[in-house]
């Protein structure tokens, strides 16, 4: 997976959430904050830059339920993945998880790697999806908007097709570097009159938008005879 994955969980069962947390932790990739109660969900939210990419959720609160939290975060347009936790697996309750806008639902007792395989099939098709907002860098990113935005600069960067797209296929990668062929292939395909110049091109613009100094990339280097995006780099271009 690329970068890292912020991970809120929101779980009273003070043996479950830290057994969860260490098990996140050694899966490798992800970050955690946890909360046991919906106010402390709440404050760590409002933390000054708080950003999370997926939240496990318990249904049972000792402040309320789970799934009125998740059906408000959802009026409030958070559209990051939300995976119920259930005790009670009655039929009504995973309805009732689903129609508050949960993406899946496990029943405890569960096995940490089948809620993390599950962590990461949402998180996949979460980042492939249109509301998909990525974290590159010190930008947010919205590939089917192609619009790349610094928050703390108040700066917006618009992206052309191509940059939006090999921006994507990178940030899929992991943090592996990827062939200049399989890009060039990725973005524009089969094409014989697109060569890897074309593409060394489109990273040179890219850069010029991206980087605080495009001679020496830091978010989207040159590696391995491909190129690699670095998303937890913090480096930007200047306004
Ligand atoms: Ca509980």
């Amino acid at each position: 997976m690329p970068g890292k994955r912020f991970i809120l969980i929101v779980e009273d069962d003070r043996d479950l959430a830290p057994t969860l947390t260490e098990h996140l932790i050694d899966a490798g990739g992800f970050s955690v904050v946890t909360a046991t109660s919906l106010e402390e969900a709440d404050s760590a939210f409002n933390t000054r830059d708080a950003r999370f990419d997926a939240i496990i959720l318990d249904i049972g609160l000792p402040d309320g339920d789970g799934r009125d939290y998740c059906a408000r975060l959802r009026r409030q347009g958070h559209q990051m993945p939300v995976i119920m936790l259930t005790g009670a697996d009655g039929e009504a309750d995973v309805v009732r998880g689903l129609d508050s806008g949960a993406n899946d639902y496990i029943a405890k007792p569960f096995r940490s790697h089948e809620l993390i395989a599950r962590l990461r099939a949402q998180l996949r098709s979460f980042e492939s999806s249109e509301e998909a907002v990525l974290s590159v860098g010190p930008y947010t990113f919205r590939p089917a908007r192609k619009l790349l935005q610094d928050a703390a600069k108040n700066r917006r960067i618009r992206l052309t097709d191509k940059e939006a797209a090999i921006l994507k296929f990178l940030y899929r990668s992991a943090a592996r570097p990827v062939d200049r062929q399989i890009l060039l292939h990725e973005v524009w395909g089969y094409n014989p009159a697109v060569t890897t110049h074309t593409l060394e091109t489109h990273i040179y613009r890219l850069r010029q938008k991206i980087e605080a100094n495009p001679a020496n990339p830091s978010l989207l280097v040159t590696e391995h005879g491909g190129y690699r995006l670095n998303p937890e780099s913090e480096t930007a271009a200047a306004a």
